[in-house]
């Protein structure tokens, strides 16, 4: 969720119990950096719930927000997995783009420097350039959401890489009519919901 999804949530809550509290806003920081991989959607059985559970508000409420989540979870996890599959171009009907991209920072691509094995006087060193590997949503389909909630990324398509000037990496190499199972692809693709 985002923060601003984090705040009506509180605000909700503080409303139910009628408490009036003021949130810093290092405490919101540090609430929200807990609950933040927690989808929107979850927010109003979390907001249940709590009213249904607690006499007052808790003190940790990310705490609870936490537990409900998992509870959540659970009893959408059929749900989720039921997304059917459709064949899509785009992504060889994975739901997910991978592109390769120069990895910044400080607005510099990192790099090191390579030493030959024969170190001479007069070698040059190398200087290798790092990359990473990242993955997107595929903007053309949905196949995605067995996998991953939308807000964990976002959705790109091929022509968005091409304009971006990042390679996608392809997999499968061979296109099939069949809908790939992503795991067999890449074990890194954000957090299972
Ligand atoms: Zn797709």
């Amino acid at each position: 969720m985002y923060i601003d999804d984090f705040k009506i949530m509180l605000s909700k809550l503080f409303e139910y119990y009628g408490a009036d509290r003021h949130i810093d806003k290092g405490q919101l920081d540090q609430w929200f950096k807990k609950v933040r991989d927690i989808p929107t959607e979850a927010s109003t059985f979390i907001h249940d719930r709590i009213t249904s559970n607690s006499e007052s508000i808790p003190r940790n409420p990310p705490k609870h927000i936490i537990a409900y989540f998992f509870e959540w979870k659970n009893l959408n996890q059929d749900k989720l997995l039921q997304f059917p599959k459709t064949k899509c171009d785009e992504c060889y009907s994975t739901g997910f783009i991978v592109v390769r991209r120069p990895a910044i920072k400080d607005n510099r691509q990192l790099t090191y420097v390579k030493w030959g094995t024969k170190r001479k006087k007069d070698s040059e060193p190398e200087i290798v350039k790092y990359y990473e590997v990242v993955s997107y949503r595929c903007g053309k389909c949905e196949n995605w959401k067995s996998y991953v909630h939308e807000k964990t990324m976002p959705a790109i398509t091929n022509k968005w890489a091409q304009e971006q000037g990042v390679e996608v990496i392809q997999f499968p190499k061979t296109k099939s009519t069949q809908p790939q199972d992503i795991n067999q692809i890449t074990g890194n693709i954000g957090t299972k919901i």
